[in-house]
């Protein structure tokens, strides 16, 4: 395979696993693992349509039986968690070794809660993290800002709507965002962020424990408007490298 300049493997990390507590809407229809898996294998085949080399980090439902027994030993955050998002990391970083870190990408897709209560909620909103301070990072963020924001217009109408209701809080906004540092993205020491290789960014893609935003996210022109905001996002990316 061709190492130039323009050959770009991209990474595509699922939202936890079926085991995982929590994570799911308040009424259950909507589960995080499962939302990020089916969203990610339209995105890859979509990319791989257009001609990209595509993996996904972790693809089972289910845990590595070792991460079971931490979970046992140290309970579910310290253990199993801390080990799944290591895991991930190490096959980001496999594939960067592989390619080339300069080659690579990774996205991280996941759906935001508010509460993790069992109850529906009142914020919602689209949001792409990266690590704190200037990396490469931010510019892929930035790639993915855009194709949110052409993507989602029927959500700004949802939110408008859905505040009138009461179905969100008053200072919610279709685009959660943080400007001081010159760019839009959010910014956190997430584990799959700090410990890979290549350009990472992990996406927020409204929230299971909204109702409205639920309704959205499971219809088809929902699934539709998120896996299409991942594509154009990494591909605009790819297009500035
Ligand atoms: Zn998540």
């Amino acid at each position: 395979m061709k190492k130039n300049s323009l050959f770009v493997v991209i990474i595509l990390g699922t939202a936890h696993l079926m085991t995982t507590p929590g994570k799911l809407s308040p009424d259950g229809r909507l589960r995080e693992y499962k939302y990020s898996r089916e969203i990610i294998s339209d995105v890859k085949a979509k990319l791989e349509a257009y001609g990209y080399t595509v993996f996904i980090d972790y693809e089972p439902l289910e845990p590595k039986p070792e991460w079971t027994a931490a979970r046992k030993r140290l309970g579910y955050t310290k253990g199993e968690q801390a080990m799944e998002l290591d895991y991930r990391a190490e096959q980001v970083n496999a594939i960067c070794r592989k390619y080339g870190k300069e080659h690579c990408l990774y996205v991280s897709i996941h759906v935001n809660g508010a509460g993790d209560d069992g109850k529906w909620h009142g914020a919602g909103g689209w949001a792409a993290f990266t690590t704190p301070g200037k990396t490469k990072a931010d510019a892929l963020a930035e790639c993915l800002y855009d194709a949110a924001f052409s993507n989602l217009k029927r959500y700004v109408d949802i939110i408008d709507e859905g505040k009138l209701r009461g179905d969100y809080t008053e200072k919610q906004v279709p685009f959660r965002m943080d400007n001081k540092d010159g760019d839009r993205d959010l910014e956190a020491n997430l584990a799959v962020l700090r410990k890979t290789a290549c350009p990472a960014v992990l996406t927020e893609n409204l929230f299971q424990d909204n109702r409205r935003d639920v309704d959205f996210l499971l219809s088809d022109e929902g699934r539709h408007a998120i896996e299409r905001l991942h594509v154009e996002g990494i591909i605009k990316y790819i297009e500035t490298l």
